[in-house]
């Protein structure tokens, strides 16, 4: 599933696509994939005749922003946008059509049929389903160590499936979760409410850089991502943690482990990431690896 780094990557390529342009017709032909309004004829209608003036992003979802409508889309599993000449012919699986007025179509094709699209006037996307309930931006200013403090202070769950509730924090899904713990050295069933502050301030730390890293990398090409212009992500390659079962962890070199937390596959280093109740040989052996780390680095150096 795309997760904030590759809805991102889409919402970057489509600006330079689609921004501009007059839709002239939309044809749907999956209908459940139209969540709002109930009609589709009505849908196909209101957007006729409308200008795409910029795309916007609230956590996993895009906002396809037009002179007086907003187009709320989520990808979820598979769902894919390709921009193309109105006379190439039209692939399997593609149940969206949005005709430009100069001759190009922008195509919503989704195999697993899990997409949705919810059509808004201005303004109102952000008090309804599925927007209104969403929680922080990670790569917004108000992302603060403060706010993240907050949204997850008292939580009683365990750290990873509180960081996959897009209530507290949008944008992270299974892999980046799985990243940003490993960077911050926490164990993914850590309970949520014995979090210290220098903790959460740690693991703040490490959602930003990690998201900041995989957005300016394309996002990750894990299973069917594409970009809008048809470009798999690159940063597969940099995943420190998820999909390495088996092997050394970068940091300590003892094997990567998988295991399944709230339902989810969920890799991490038993080294690195100490489960609740064992800190303090977690920060003992955290000073050790900084130790041996900030040598291996100052050799690096001399070398
Ligand atoms: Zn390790």
């Amino acid at each position: 599933m795309p997760e904030l780094p590759e809805v991102e990557t889409v919402r970057r390529t489509l600006s330079q696509l689609i921004v501009g342009k007059t839709i002239r017709a939309v044809k749907v032909s999956l209908p459940r994939i139209i969540q709002r309004p109930d009609d589709i004829k009505r849908f196909e209608m209101e957007l006729a005749g409308h200008r795409i003036v910029e795309i916007g992003r609230r956590g996993k979802f895009l906002r396809i922003v037009m002179d007086g409508l907003v187009l709320v889309s989520h990808l979820r599993m598979e769902g894919r946008y390709g921009l193309y000449a109105k006379d190439e012919p039209v692939e399997k699986h593609t149940h969206v059509i949005f005709e430009f007025t100069d001759g190009t179509e922008l195509r919503y094709k989704d195999v697993r049929q899990f997409g949705t699209m919810h059509l808004f006037y201005p303004g109102e996307e952000f008090k309804e389903k599925p927007l209104v309930k969403l929680g922080l931006e990670p790569l917004d200013n108000s992302f603060t160590k403060e706010a993240f403090r907050q949204v997850m202070s008292g939580r009683k769950t365990k750290i990873k499936p509180a960081l996959l509730n897009q209530e507290y924090v949008v944008g992270l899904g299974n892999i980046y979760v799985d990243e940003a713990l490993f960077r911050a050295g926490i164990h993914p069933e850590y309970p949520a409410d014995k979090l210290t502050d220098h903790e959460l301030d740690r693991l703040h730390e490490a959602i930003v850089a990690t998201l900041n890293e995989a957005v300016n990398a394309g996002g990750s090409s894990i299973k069917s991502y594409v970009n809008g212009q048809g470009e798999m992500g690159m940063f597969q390659h940099s995943l420190k943690i998820y999909g390495r079962k088996g092997e050394a962890c970068v940091v300590c070199g003892h094997p990567v482990e998988k295991t399944v937390v709230g339902g989810r596959g969920t890799h991490f280093c038993p080294e690195c990431q100490m489960p609740y109740g064992t800190s303090q040989k977690n920060e003992a052996h955290k000073q050790s690896n900084a130790k041996s780390r900030s040598k291996k680095n100052s050799e690096v150096l001399k070398g």
